[in-house]
């Protein structure tokens, strides 16, 4: 199947309120303008240089995500034109992703990413920590970031009723949040769960931004990735 294809066919599977982040890491700007000539606008990758990198040779209409782990040191070449960024995890990220977001005159909207795997990683909040983040974060009063949602991972398992329960628990933190810090305004509404092996099963636990790939684009040949 082409890549249009493939994205009518997960588009044909998403309620209209899911908003749908191709994931085009690995593959060079050529193949992910099929994409774009297919209608796609809402793309995401995981490293910075390469997420710099297309978005300086694809057309500006495009609304760039940065779904991988972001390092204090790289914010500055995202924060001109990132239109998202899924993967904060602690309070210095914030400050720097503030202090970049003044700088280019701009809000930089962020997610937080919350550990909802089995497996061990360095990368996501525990509830605990994304709590005293929130705390911190209310406290230091940034003008130029600000927090839009949560983002989760679930185990990588064919064990599709794991999967369904962490992104059950991640939907339910999720509403806890937004009760609890952002009840008087409605910028808090992105919860960012779901990748090519289990998008549907996230939608159905309360996703309203997916992230996959491989279904769209096949898959990559980078181990790594
Ligand atoms: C690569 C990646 C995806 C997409 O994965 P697929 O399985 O190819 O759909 C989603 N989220 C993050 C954070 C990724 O790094």
């Amino acid at each position: 199947m082409s890549i249009a294809e493939n994205l009518n066919k997960i588009k044909s599977k998403m309620p209209e309120h899911v908003t749908l982040v191709a994931i085009s890491k690995t593959h060079p700007a050529e193949v992910v303008m099929e994409a774009y000539n297919a209608g796609q606008r809402v793309f995401g990758e995981n490293k910075v240089q390469e997420l710099v990198a297309k978005s300086e040779v694809m057309p500006k209409d495009i609304k760039w995500h940065l779904v991988g782990h972001l390092q204090t040191n790289k914010v500055k070449y995202v924060a001109p034109f990132v239109h998202l960024i899924h993967s904060v995890d602690s309070a210095k990220l914030l400050k720097e992703i503030d202090k970049q977001g003044r700088k280019n005159n701009r809000v930089i909207d962020c997610l937080l990413q919350v550990h909802i795997a089995e497996e061990e990683t360095k990368f996501g909040l525990s509830v605990d920590e994304l709590h005293s983040l929130l705390s911190d974060f209310f406290a230091a009063k940034y003008n130029n970031v600000r927090i839009v949602g949560l983002m989760g991972m679930a185990t990588f398992t064919d064990n599709m009723q794991q999967v369904a329960k962490e992104f059950r628990g991640l939907s339910q933190t999720f509403k806890q949040v937004k009760e609890k810090y952002f009840s008087d305004d409605n910028q808090f509404k992105a919860l960012s769960m779901g990748m090519s092996g289990d998008y549907e099963i996230a939608i159905a636990e309360g996703s309203t931004m997916v992230r996959v790939g491989s279904s769209i684009f096949g898959a990559r040949n980078y181990g790594s990735n």
